[in-house]
């Protein structure tokens, strides 16, 4: 669910002819004195950040002048909140406010249909509120062919004991905040509090909304960038991630960082993960050992070997990390012989100097096993590859052991590459990727291993070198699936002519 700034929730809802205090965003200092000066009465200043409990945090200030809000804006303005700074404030009007209302909706999963969610009384700790006065709140699933009705609205405001003008004005608050949802396919809209002012308006304070992500796609207005649950805008390397994932429908690719600031020694372990419960018991077994997570990544639902490989050069491309553990369900049903390769073509260019801990069960594990270690030598960490029978707790022990008795290089290895092609013929892959033959390096091969390997059989032998079968066309739109192994069975078992060049954006 991607998440939207409270100064972002609040247009949609103007634009749904609900009430906010006055106001507008500053990006500096200056910016902020002089909405505070325009608006020439005490305001609000606001830190944009996607957390929740921003008062605690102390991004919420108010201020009585411009000098004031100048002062409490520099400051918000820049501190860090989940790892990001904070780049804008809300400059609103103090409200006169005499009492406060709660209103939401939320997607209800369970009933498969939108739940409006209404409240006599609102504010900070409105979870609280909910525990202590049951009766205080009023919930109502919405029927989506037919939205939901001014009188509907107002029979569940009626029902809370309020009458007259107000319960004319919250209806009609509660029809627009439904059709605002909706309209931007929100999995929550929240609007707390609803201010009742000392002149009877009814204003929205504060909202919160996140957008369905598989919907993200159609509001381009909203400007999301990753359409992914993060409480705070996307790392450099998370919006790399998804334009990774984003240009690749092969499997699924997730990647969130959990660590920003650490160094050498402080125990950060880089995650790679492939499906869900395993992932998180494998999580369990290193956190369990003292180490903390710079991040959670999984690949599943069958990824190709280059999804794997750009999935690995993610990680390592994060601070520095001690160690790198990847390990899933431990049955997993994709050939984790392609996640071998990935990781085996990650580890020599990048290159891997830290130890790490594969554990690869699943369909043809042995196999994997075998492409990790026979590249063990072209790595220079200690690499170890494990199946389904060893244990997460197994794997984290050794790589507990492995960090403890491992001291790095002191100066950074180069990559391993395929040495330069002096006869190229090349086409390009469904990523953006070119493979590269190098018929000179070909000619003197005896194996001719990427022929026998290549999964889909896409290359034949002609004038004893390969060529493709299909057209470059049709290589290029997916008949190549890049399973790497006309690179890294190549590189071990051929005549090293064969290279998959995989850019990765941004990196
Ligand atoms: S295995 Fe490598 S060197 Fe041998 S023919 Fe294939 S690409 Fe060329
Ligand atoms: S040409 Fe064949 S072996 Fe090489 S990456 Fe493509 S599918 Fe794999």
């Amino acid at each position: 669910m991607a998440k939207l700034h409270e100064a972002q929730g609040k247009t949609l809802l103007r634009e749904h002819g609900i009430r906010t205090p006055e106001g507008a965003l500053a990006s500096t200092p200056e910016e902020a004195r002089q909405v505070a000066q325009e608006l020439s009465r005490p305001v609000v200043v606001k830190g944009q950040a996607w957390v929740t409990g921003r008062a605690d945090r102390d991004l919420i200030r108010f201020a009585a002048d411009p000098e004031n809000a100048q002062m409490a804006a520099s400051e918000i303005l820049g501190r860090l909140v989940a790892g990001q700074p904070v780049e804008q404030v809300l400059v609103e009007e103090q409200v006169d406010c005499e009492r406060e209302f709660y209103a939401g909706v939320i997607i209800d999963d369970q009933a498969q249909s939108p739940l409006l969610i209404f409240s006599s009384m609102g504010g900070t700790g409105i979870e609280t509120i909910a525990r202590s006065h049951p009766e205080r709140i009023v919930r109502q699933h919405i029927n989506v062919k037919d939205g939901l009705p001014g009188y509907e609205a107002r029979n569940l405001v009626r029902s809370l004991d309020i009458h007259g003008k107000l319960l004319v004005g919250l209806g009609n608050l509660l029809a627009s905040l439904y059709e605002s949802a909706s309209a931007y396919d929100a999995r929550s809209a929240e609007i707390n509090p609803i201010a009742l002012t000392r002149d009877g308006k009814l204003l929205a304070l504060d909202c919160r909304m996140t957008i369905d992500d598989n919907a993200a796609y159609r509001h381009p207005d909203l400007g999301i960038e990753v359409a992914r649950e993060y409480d705070r805008p996307p790392t450099r390397l998370e919006r790399i991630a998804w334009q990774v994932e984003a240009g690749d429908y092969r499997g699924t690719f997730y990647f969130i960082q959990m660590e920003y600031d650490y160094a050498h020694g402080d125990g950060v372990i880089g995650f790679h993960g492939a499906g869900g419960g395993g992932s998180m018991m494998s999580m369990d077994a290193v956190i369990n050992r003292g180490y903390k997570l710079a991040n959670f990544v999984d690949t599943s639902g069958n990824p190709p070997a280059s999804k794997v490989y750009r999935a690995a050069r993610i990680i390592l491309n994060q601070g520095p990390i001690d160690g790198y553990f990847a390990s899933g369900s431990g049955v997993a049903s994709q050939e984790q012989f392609h996640s071998a390769r990935g990781l085996v073509k990650a580890f020599m260019e990048e290159p891997l100097t830290v130890p790490a801990v594969l554990r690869l069960g699943g369909n043809a594990e042995q196999r994997a096993i075998a492409i990790i270690e026979r590249a063990q030598a072209e790595i220079p960490a200690p690499v170890e590859a494990y199946g389904k029978d060893d244990s997460p707790e197994k794997c984290a022990e050794r790589l507990d052991f492995l960090i403890s008795s491992y001291s790095p290089p002191a100066e950074r290895p180069t990559g391993r590459f395929p040495p330069d092609a002096a006869e190229p013929y090349q086409f390009s892959t469904i990523t953006g990727g070119t493979v590269t033959l190098d018929h000179a390096a070909c000619r003197r091969c005896d194996s001719k291993i990427c022929l026998d390997t290549c999964i889909p059989q896409i290359l034949s032998l002609e004038e004893n070198v390969p060529v493709l079968n299909i057209s470059r066309e049709q290589a290029h739109k997916g008949g190549c699936i890049e399973c790497l192994a006309c690179q890294v069975e190549c590189y071990f078992e051929g005549n090293r002519g064969g290279s998959v060049l995989l850019p990765i954006e941004g990196l």
